[in-house]
């Protein structure tokens, strides 16, 4: 292990070393690359001490100082974007060019909106003629932020929750996921070269049931934001449920694609493809269950098991790859589980694994790799049309009638997004708010505003982020009454 890079965990302004490490693989070849800080609790409450050292004085700098240090965060993030891509992909298994076209990107804009936000984030007020008073709120941060993010979008997903902490006036104790530690050691950096005050942002490494818990169950982190698994959630939330902290949870999904025949067609192929395999179907909101009304169910699935067929799946840091490696040999193994199960229930395997070969390049043959798999003639019971799988797999099975579609979407635990293929406005209306989903795509899908509501209902978590509903999360609002 000596010669393998290693991730220390970033406490006060400096990394510092701890007692233990974990390996940290490569996807694409299967090989460890890195070892990281796998930080116990005493590391952990390290972090918080000095997040908490750091509270006074980052809370009390002006908005316009703070906004101006996150606008330097993004131009010094910006100005190194391919570094950032390629750690990126190599810890994350995801195509180089994937992530200079959308991670890294994303992780600049999430500093830059913020940055801007918060300065035009005002008080309300009301006066009361009657009772002579005038109100008005201020909005106070909360202290020590507590951010866990996942693998899947490590920076992007990590800047959504930093930025915001940040921008309100928080402070940070952040632990990614220990699969994908390696990118953030560049943000720490670009932190240091800011001139981010020491112990404003804190990162700890290491596994989520010793590090992630301890953070969750430090009694001196009153919020915690969480993106990850559902089933983790769970444990999050009865872990700390004696602890009244403010908690906002992004979870799992298994997302609806609805496609009438009026569709525009090739627009609705093509938009289908991305939001089903891109990332390797590893993204949250990744379409897994494609309704298609049934007059165009032949037609769809033909030119859609065509184009399917044409991904190049491959080396992540070759530019014409479309889907890179799954992000560990346990997740590409649990995806092959679902494929496997699906056929042994009676489906049908369009294209995808099992049915085309995989040709890899030698440097990624121990890699963990999957085909993009189409599956059709299954049940909505099947555990392929029911669990969120989160690789490059989706089912399409056919449907009649708006009724019958809205409560097939709906049958599912989750709640995250659905897309809505249609030219005709009134039945947009009509089905988009009747979706289980906080986010309905209409011809449209990954499209993302900012300032919108990002979250999800049922089992897909509670609370929502972006622009007003992060600030709300990451502040505590006060009301003043003035009698005169
Ligand atoms: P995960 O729940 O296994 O891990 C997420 C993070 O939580 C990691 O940092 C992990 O170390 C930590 N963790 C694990 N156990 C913990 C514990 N007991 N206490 C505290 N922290 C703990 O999820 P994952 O496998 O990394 O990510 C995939 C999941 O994330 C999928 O379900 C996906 O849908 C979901 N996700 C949701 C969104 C969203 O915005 N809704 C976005 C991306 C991913």
């Amino acid at each position: 292990m000596a010669s393998l890079d290693t991730i220390d965990n970033f406490i006060d302004g400096e990394f510092c070393t701890t007692d233990d490490y974990l390996e940290s693989y490569d996807p694409s070849t299967g090989q460890v690359w890195a070892k990281v800080a796998n930080s116990s609790p005493k590391d952990v409450d390290k972090a918080v001490q000095a997040a908490e050292k750091a509270f006074p004085l980052w809370s009390a700098t002006s908005v316009d100082q703070r906004s101006k240090l996150l606008l330097k965060i993004a131009d010094l993030i910006e100005a190194r974007l391919d570094e950032f891509a390629e750690v990126e992909s190599h810890d994350q298994g995801k195509p180089v060019a994937l992530a200079k076209k959308i991670d890294i990107p994303r992780l600049v804009h999430n500093f830059r909106y913020f940055a801007t936000y918060a300065l035009h984030d005002v008080n309300s007020s009301s006066i009361q003629i009657d009772a002579s008073a005038t109100n008005y709120t201020v909005k106070c941060p909360v202290g020590v932020a507590g951010l866990i993010s996942p693998w899947n979008l490590p920076l992007y997903l990590l800047s959504f929750k930093i930025a915001p902490a940040l921008a309100c006036g928080n402070t940070v104790v952040a632990k990614p996921s220990e699969m994908t530690s390696v990118s953030s050691r560049l943000l720490c950096r670009v932190f240091q070269e800011a001139g981010l005050p020491k112990g404003v942002v804190n990162i700890v490494y290491g596994y989520g049931w010793t590090a992630g818990q301890a953070l969750v169950e430090h009694p001196r982190v009153p919020l915690i934001s969480f993106t990850g698994g559902t089933a983790t959630a769970e444990v999050i939330r009865k872990s700390a449920a004696h602890l009244n902290k403010k908690f906002s949870l992004e979870l799992g999904g298994k997302n609806p694609a609805i496609i009438f025949e009026d569709c525009n067609f090739e627009k609705c192929v093509e938009t289908t493809i991305r939001s089903s395999f891109i990332n390797q179907g590893e993204v949250c909101l990744c379409t897994s269950r494609i309704f298609v009304q049934r007059g165009i169910y032949e037609k769809f699935l033909e030119a859609f098991v065509a184009k399917t067929r044409s991904l190049i799946v491959g080396d992540p840091k070759d530019a014409n790859t479309f889907c890179g490696a799954l992000i560990s040999k346990q997740h590409r193994d649990k995806v092959i589980g679902f494929i496997d199960e699906a056929k042994k229930g009676g489906a049908t395997l369009r294209c995808g694994h099992s049915v085309e070969p995989l040709e890899l390049p030698d440097r990624c043959q121990n890699g963990y790799f999957v085909r993009p798999t189409v599956i059709t003639d299954l049940p909505d019971t099947a555990p392929a049309m029911t669990d969120e799988i989160f690789g490059p797999v989706t089912c399409v099975v056919p449907f009649d009638d708006e009724e019958e579609v809205i409560a097939r979407a709906n049958s599912a635990r989750y709640g995250l997004s659905a897309t809505l293929w249609t030219e005709n406005v009134s039945r947009v209306h009509r089905i988009a708010p009747k979706l289980d989903a906080g986010t309905v795509w209409v011809n449209c899908w990954l499209v993302r505003d900012l300032n919108m509501p990002f979250g999800g209902m049922k089992d897909s978590g509670t609370g929502r982020e972006g622009g007003k509903y992060s600030t709300e999360f990451f502040t505590e609002e006060k009301t003043i009454c003035i009698q005169h």
